[in-house]
């Protein structure tokens, strides 16, 4: 929230319409549990009027067995070439704030 409310105040905003955020599959962060939170925590702040919009990048992980990049699901994560889920996450921690869209 409060990278939220910096941005806020830098860009000269009045208020924010739209927050857009980027949360990676294996960030540990639940989407619909940052939702509610959202909805809790932005009363009383220049966030109040704010929709929350939650971009999921793809899951791109690493196989350390065959050495390659591949696209994973959270329930599919073995490697394609090897079969085996030997693996380091390159991008799906994202938690960040992408955009904040003002009105
Ligand atoms: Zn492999």
């Amino acid at each position: 929230m409060s990278i939220a409310e910096s941005a806020v105040q830098k860009n000269n905003l009045k208020r924010v319409v739209r927050v857009v955020l980027e949360i990676g599959q294996f960030s540990g962060v639940e989407p619909e549990l940052l939702r509610f939170a959202f909805k809790v925590i932005k009363k009383g702040t220049v966030l109040e009027q704010a929709e929350i919009e939650i971009e999921v990048p793809p899951l791109l992980l690493y196989c350390n067995e065959c050495e390659t990049e591949y696209l994973g699901e959270i329930d599919q994560l073995r490697c394609p070439g090897c079969l085996k889920e030997r693996f380091k996450v390159i991008r799906g921690r994202e938690m960040m704030v992408r955009s904040i869209v003002g009105g």
